[in-house]
């Protein structure tokens, strides 16, 4: 197989140009490196089956020869990016996604759409199965990244009824490991990198709002099996074990062995209060189950940041 991956040096697009070339598939990486980093794929410089593409995918993408599978991870998806980089991210969501698709007709490639659990917003249907619509303020912070997926979601379902584009469609949940960025912002990067260094784990709000935890491995598998399939519907990938942003911190704070103390700190805007995946379709459709228990991932994760930072 010869596969595009767009967004290829970022944290989940490494790990998946890690995958495909374990293997033995052709990888071409593209990234602006806009957030991604070329450090997270610099071991594969000079494989003989891997590319390095730096291009920013909202413009006309050329590729030579076939592709067989395009994987679209291009975009930032980090909260504090929403305001850093919300005309980025509604771009690459927007116009990229066309070209991307574009590419993946003439390439004659099936393709699949990395989208979020963002789709749902700050959702009032708890757990969100893929039937869910979803509560998105479309002017609020985080709708540039809101709305930039459902439009990427629509663009994708355009082209598979209109051209007759093989699509997939991943709903990603939140998910975290090995070459999240340290200064990434999200939750667990930063409880991560607060602990080890000694100082206060900043929780929003009260930390009574809910996630769920998904290791990358579990999340790159899920994705596999999903480009295995034949479904052209979104598929929820995420763990289905439910926590707050108090649990999550106290659990961090135990695992690095931190004297560091909980800080409370204004909840952004909009928010989700809650947030789970409803895996059904994945179990059923996929006989998708994650493997990675949150100990054990936030383990492996500790470790990794206690080396890189
Ligand atoms: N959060 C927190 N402290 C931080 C960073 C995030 O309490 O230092 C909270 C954030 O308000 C949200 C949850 O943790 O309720 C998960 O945030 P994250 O940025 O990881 O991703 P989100 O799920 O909001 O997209």
């Amino acid at each position: 197989m010869r596969i595009l991956i767009t967004g290829g040096a970022g944290f989940i697009g490494s790990h998946l140009c890690d995958y495909f070339l374990e293997k033995n598939c052709e990888v071409i990486c593209m990234d602006n490196l806009l957030t991604g980093r070329a450090d997270n794929v610099a071991r594969h410089f000079g494989h003989p089956k891997f590319s390095f593409v730096h291009y920013d995918v909202t413009n006309y993408i050329h590729v030579d020869g076939p592709l067989d599978f395009i994987l679209h991870f291009a975009s930032p998806a980090s909260p504090p990016d929403f305001e850093r980089l919300g005309i980025r991210i509604l771009k690459v969501g927007a116009l990229g996604t066309h070209k991307v698709l574009g590419l993946a007709r003439v390439k004659q490639a099936k393709y699949l759409l990395a989208s979020t659990s963002e789709v749902y917003g700050d959702p009032q249907v708890h757990p969100q199965h893929e039937d869910y619509w979803g509560n998105v303020n479309p002017i609020g912070i985080r709708g540039v990244y809101d709305e930039a997926k459902r439009f990427a979601e629509s663009m994708t379902m355009a082209y598979h009824r209109l051209h007759g584009i093989d699509t997939r469609i991943v709903r990603i949940f939140n998910t975290y490991g090995e070459r999240m960025r340290l200064d990434d912002g999200r939750a667990i990067p930063n409880f991560i990198s607060q602990a080890l260094a000694g100082e206060d784990l900043t929780v929003y709000g009260d930390g009574s709002q809910t996630r769920s935890i998904g290791y990358v491995a579990d999340l790159v598998d899920g994705i596999h099996r999903l480009m295995q399939s034949s479904l052209n519907v979104p598929v929820n990938i995420g763990n289905p074990v439910e926590l707050t942003m108090k649990e999550l911190a106290e659990k961090i704070i135990a695992l690095t062995g931190s004297k560091s103390r909980i800080a409370f700190r204004p909840l952004p805007a909009d928010d989700p209060k809650q947030r789970l995946p409803d895996i059904s379709r994945a179990r059923r459709e996929l006989g998708w189950e994650p493997q990675v228990s949150a100990e054990e991932g936030l383990k492996r994760t500790i470790a990794w940041f206690a080396k890189a930072r």
